[in-house]
Order: C-alpha cells, then structure tokens, then sequence
C-alpha cells in the first residue's frame, strides 16, 4: 500500500523569516497521520525550516541540487550539503527548471543518480505543453522523459523515487487537469515503470500530480488509483495546504 505524500513547492517565495512564520501558521493544519508531508523550500530557508519542523510530521525538501558531488561549481548545492543540512527530499526537472533555466533529460538523469547515492528521495517532474497535448503527443513525451531521467537506475532505487505528473498547462494557471485527465496519465507512467523493470516496482512507485491542485480539487484528484499524492504549488503557501493534506478527513 502506498503512502500518499503532500509535498509543498515554494518556488522562490518566503526569505528565511517569513519561512519560519509559515511553518509556524500551518503547524497545527498538518497533522495526518496516512500521509507523508514534506515542504520543498529555497535554499536559503532549509537550514532553519529543518530545525523549525524538528519532532512534527513535516518533512524539508529542496527544490533543485548539481550532479557533481563536489568543487568549482559556483552558486551550486551538492546532495552531500542536503543530507547533511537534513533534507529528505529534493524535485528535480520542475518545468520551470527545464523552461527557464534549460534543465534538460540528460541532467536530470545525473541529478537522479546523484541523488539516490546520497539516500536523498528524488521528486522527478515530468509534464507536456498545451501544445504537445494537443497534438497527441503527451503520453510518448513522458515515456522519453521517464526513460531518459531513469537510465542507469537500478529497479531497488527506482521504487524509491517520487515522479510528479505535472502538465505545464496546469502549473500556477489555476486550470487544474480533471482527475480522469491526470489519471489517465499517472496510470501510463505506472505500466511504463512496470515495462522498464518489473510490476513490484511500478506497485511500490509514488506518481504524484501537480497543476493547480487546491483545497478544493484535492479529494477528487488523490481519490484516483493511480494518484499517490500532489506536489503544490501556490496552495503550498497558504493555509489550504492543510486541507489538502487532510483532503481524507
Ligand atoms: C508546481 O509548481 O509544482 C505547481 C504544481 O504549482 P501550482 O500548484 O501553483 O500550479
């Protein structure tokens, strides 16, 4: 049975004291016992969002790390400085990442394998332009994304890593994918893991969706059998992210 997993994406939002007021406002808001929470923050916020949310559920990722374990790499973060600094978690290949600052598969893949060698948990992000799903292109865009991003990846690592199915159309747009669309989708990313390794792993595999999922679309979309959780984007940030965690009760 897999666990569902929330996890927040702050994007470039919050300095590091306003981090602090919001962990402290969402503290009490939280709690669900079924499901693993995590808030992915900027870099400059995790090393006092580790300590803010020591002894609660809440778990810190980061939003980005470099491939190389260490040296002459101006402005960039290791996996090393994450596990030590606390972190659990870290996305990669968000589509902001692969639009604005030219993330492409092939980093991903060495950012993954980086990663995984440092038990950091991997939130790959994959997704299709409104342009690609119209031209019926979504479901093959994602299998070549999957493909490449896991390349090297042995089937006990992979079981280990989050994928988020992001459509691009949906993120920040406030127009979220019906839950039959993202279903759709997470439920072919699931068989293309089971081609690529083995049905174990595909079953053990969390396939989060995320594109303007709120308080209000969260039920619907995390009541689908192939939808393991959502990663937030703009809900992360404010007090409906409780009830997107508690999207059950
Ligand atoms: C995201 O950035 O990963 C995201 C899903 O954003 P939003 O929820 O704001 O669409």
């Amino acid at each position: 049975m897999r666990r569902k997993l929330i996890a927040g994406n702050w994007k470039m939002n919050m300095t590091p004291s306003e981090a602090l007021e919001l962990i402290e406002k969402l503290e009490g808001l939280v709690k669900n016992d079924e499901v693993d929470v995590c808030y992915c923050v900027p870099a400059i916020d995790i090393v006092p969002a580790v300590e803010a949310v020591k002894g609660s559920n809440v778990a810190i990722g980061a939003q980005n790390l470099y491939f190389e374990e260490k040296g002459a790499y101006t402005g960039e973060i290791s996996a090393a400085m994450l596990t030590d600094a606390g972190v659990k978690y870290v996305i990669m290949g968000h589509s902001e990442r692969r639009g604005y600052f030219g993330e492409t598969d092939e980093d991903i893949n060495k950012k993954l394998v980086k990663a995984l060698e440092h038990k950091l948990i991997p939130i790959v992000c994959c997704g299709e332009s409104l342009e690609q799903r119209q031209q019926g292109l979504t479901l093959s865009l994602i299998r070549d994304q999957i493909r490449t991003a896991f390349n090297g990846v042995s089937a006990a690592d992979a079981a280990d890593v989050v994928i988020a199915y992001e459509p691009i159309w949906a993120i920040g747009t406030g127009v979220t994918a019906t839950s039959e669309q993202a279903e759709e989708v997470c439920a072919d990313i699931r068989r293309y893991i089971a081609e690529l390794y083995d049905e174990a792993t595909a079953e053990n595999i969390r396939i989060l969706y995320g594109g303007s999922m709120n308080a209000q679309n969260a039920a619907e979309l995390l009541s689908m059998a192939d939808i393991d959780g959502g990663l937030i984007g703009g809900a992360s940030l404010k007090t409906d992210f409780g009830s997107i965690v508690n999207y059950n009760k």
